[in-house]
C-alpha cells in the first residue's frame, strides 16, 4: 500500500492544524484512490491566516524591504521554483491527472513570472503632478493594496497561483491562498519551499478546505482588500457580489466557450493541429479550450474528417508516461458532468462523429475517469453544447458562410475569453482580431501565453488582466499627497 501524505495548512511561517480537527482525502484521478490527507480549514483558520497576513503587511521585515530587495527576493523564489519544478510537477499530476509532460513544461516556465515581476518591483513609480494651482506641490505614491485573498481552481494549480502571487508580492502585498480542495498539496509544498528560502512569515499563508468553509470567509473577511480569483463563473459571480458589499477590489478569471475559426483559405495541416490541441490538450480542462470549431461551409466535411482522424489517434492512459496524450478527467463530478453534456448534445440533435462516451480500457488505470475525445457535428450555436462550458474533451462543430457570419457566431456566447482564427489572408486575420470580442485572439496559432502578454476575459469571462507589466497595478492603490509650499490663506468658510 502506498503511503498517504498528510498536509496541514501553512500560516505565519508555521504548519497549522485545522481548528475543527478534520481532514479530507485528495484523490489521484488515474488510480482513483486517496494519496494525501488535507487539513479541512474553517472560519477560525481563515481568520488566523488573514491576521497573520495583516501583521506582516505593517510590521516585521516585509514592509522594511526596499522595492529592490523585494525584487531580489522574488528572483530567489524563481530560482527555488526552477530547482523543484520536476518534483512539483509530480505532485500536480498526482492531484489533477494532467500529463506530466505538460505540468513539467509549465512548472519549468513559471520561474519567469518571478524574474519578470521581480524586475518590475523597483520600477513602480508615482508621479509629480503638473498642478494648475500655485503654492502647492503634489505627487502620487503607489502603495500595496493590502492583504490579498487568492482563490485558485484545480486545473493548473501552481500556474494560476503564480500568475497572481508574483505581481502581488512585487507590489508589496501579503497574501492568503485558498487552493482548490482537489489540488491543495502543490501549493503547500511550494510555499514551504519559499519559506525555507527566506520569505518572511505571514507574507504568504495557505488555508485549505472547501469553498463554503474557507473561500467564503476569506472573501468576507474585513481585513482582506482584494480577491484575486480563478474559477467558474458561478463562483465568480458569488465572489463579485460579496466583494462589492464591502467595496473590495476583485480580479476574476472565469470560464470560456472559445471559438477556433477555420477559413477555407487556411493552412489546413496547421489548423487541424491547432484545433485538436485547442480542445483535447489537458483533456479539455483549460479555461481557454477551443471548444467550438467554427468551420467554413465549403471545407466542413473534409476538415471535420481530418480532425476526427487525428483525434482518434490520441493515446489515453497513465499521465506520467511520455507516450500518453490524453489523461483522465480530474474529478468524478467533472467526469459525470462531461458525459451529461454529451447526452444533452445528442438530445439536442447533435451527431457524435468521434468518441462520445467513457473510455475504460486497461490503460485507463483504476480511477476510470476517462472520457474519449468527442466531436459533435450538426451543432447549432443556440444549443446548450455551444453555449455552456463543458470543461472536458468535447468539441462542438458549427459551420459558417463568410467572415460576417463567423464573427456573429463567435460573439454569440456570453463568454469572451479567447479565440483562434486560421486563415492565409493577413488582412482577414487583422479584421477578425478587431471584431471578435475576447480577451485574447490568436491568428494561426492557439494557446500561446507569456508573462509579458496580458490575459483575461471580456464579458462573462472575467474582470481584470493577469500577466504583462500592467498586472502589477491590480495590486496597487494610488495615494495623492499635497504639500503646501506657500499657498495664500483663504476664507475658511468658502471652498474655492
Ligand atoms: P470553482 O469555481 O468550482 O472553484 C474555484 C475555487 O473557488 C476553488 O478553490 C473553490 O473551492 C473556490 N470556491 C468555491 N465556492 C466558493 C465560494 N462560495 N466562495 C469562495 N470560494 C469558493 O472552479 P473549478 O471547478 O475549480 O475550476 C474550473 C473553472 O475555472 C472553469 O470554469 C474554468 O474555465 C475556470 N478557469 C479559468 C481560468 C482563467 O484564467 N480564466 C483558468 C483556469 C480555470
Amino acid at each position: 500500500m502506498t503511503e498517504v501524505r498528510t498536509y496541514p495548512m501553512f500560516i505565519d511561517g508555521k504548519d497549522h492544524s485545522p481548528s475543527g480537527g478534520e481532514w479530507f482525502p485528495s484523490d489521484n484521478p488515474f488510480l482513483g484512490s486517496a494519496w494525501a490527507r488535507i487539513a479541512k480549514g474553517g472560519v477560525e483558520d481563515v481568520d488566523a491566516a488573514v491576521r497573520a497576513a495583516d501583521r506582516a503587511l505593517t510590521s516585521g521585515p516585509w514592509p522594511e524591504y526596499t522595492a529592490t530587495q523585494r525584487g531580489a527576493l522574488l528572483r530567489k523564489l524563481g530560482d527555488v521554483l526552477a530547482e523543484h519544478a520536476e518534483e512539483l510537477a509530480h505532485l500536480e499530476v498526482r492531484d489533477n491527472g494532467k500529463l506530466f509532460a505538460e505540468m513539467h513544461a509549465q512548472l519549468s516556465y513559471l520561474p519567469q513570472w518571478f524574474y519578470y515581476y521581480g524586475g518590475l518591483a523597483d520600477k513602480i513609480e508615482g508621479a509629480v503632478l503638473p498642478l494648475d494651482k500655485k503654492g502647492y506641490f503634489a505627487y502620487t505614491r503607489k502603495e500595496p493594496i493590502g492583504v490579498v485573498g487568492i482563490i485558485t481552481p484545480w486545473n493548473s494549480p501552481l500556474m494560476l497561483l503564480i500568475w497572481k502571487l508574483a505581481p502581488a508580492l512585487a507590489a508589496g502585498c501579503t497574501v492568503v491562498v485558498k487552493p482548490s480542495e482537489f489540488t491543495s498539496a502543490s501549493t503547500l509544498e511550494l510555499i514551504r519551499l519559499f519559506d525555507a528560502a527566506g520569505l518572511p512569515p505571514g507574507v504568504v499563508n495557505v488555508v485549505t478546505g472547501f469553498g463554503a468553509d474557507v473561500g467564503s470567509p476569506l472573501v468576507e473577511h474585513p481585513l482582506v482588500r482584494k480577491i484575486s480569483f480563478t474559477g467558474s463563473d458561478g463562483t465568480g459571480r458569488f465572489i463579485g457580489e460579496a466583494a462589492a458589499r464591502d467595496f473590495k477590489h476583485v480580479g476574476l478569471e472565469l470560464g470560456g466557450k472559445s471559438p477556433n475559426i477555420v477559413f477555407a483559405d487556411a493552412d489546413l495541416d496547421a489548423a487541424v493541429n491547432g484545433v485538436v490541441s485547442g480542445i483535447f490538450a489537458a483533456t479539455g480542462q483549460t479555461c481557454l479550450a477551443g471548444s467550438r470549431l467554427l468551420v467554413q461551409e465549403s471545407i466542413h466535411d473534409e476538415f471535420v474528417s481530418r480532425v476526427v482522424e487525428l483525434a482518434r489517434t490520441a493515446r489515453m492512459g497513465d499521465p506520467m508516461l511520455e507516450t500518453t496524450q490524453v489523461g483522465p478527467v480530474t474529478t468524478p463530478a467533472q467526469y459525470r458532468k462531461v458525459l451529461e453534456y454529451i447526452a444533452i448534445a445528442k438530445a439536442e440533435g447533435a451527431r457524435v462523429v468521434c468518441g462520445g462516451g467513457p473510455a475504460d480500457g486497461p490503460e485507463c488505470g483504476t480511477g476510470g475517469w476517462f472520457v474519449q475525445p468527442t466531436i459533435l457535428t450538426g451543432v447549432d450555436n443556440r444549443m446548450r453544447i455551444a453555449q455552456e462550458e463543458v470543461f472536458g474533451p468535447v468539441l462542438a462543430v458549427i459551420p459558417f458562410r463568410d467572415e460576417d457570419h463567423a464573427v456573429e457566431l463567435a460573439n454569440d456566447v456570453r463568454y469572451g475569453l479567447a479565440a483562434g482564427v486560421w486563415t492565409s489572408d493577413t488582412g482577414r486575420g487583422f479584421r477578425m482580431a478587431d471584431r471578435v470580442r475576447s480577451g485574447t485572439v490568436w491568428v494561426n496559432t492557439y494557446r500561446a501565453v507569456s508573462f509579458m502578454a496580458p490575459f483575461g476575459g471580456f464579458k462573462d469571462s472575467g474582470i481584470g488582466r493577469e500577466n504583462g507589466s500592467a498586472a502589477i497595478e491590480e495590486f496597487l492603490d494610488t495615494k495623492t499627497v499635497w504639500i503646501n509650499t506657500g499657498a495664500p490663506v483663504g476664507n475658511p468658510f468658502v471652498i474655492r
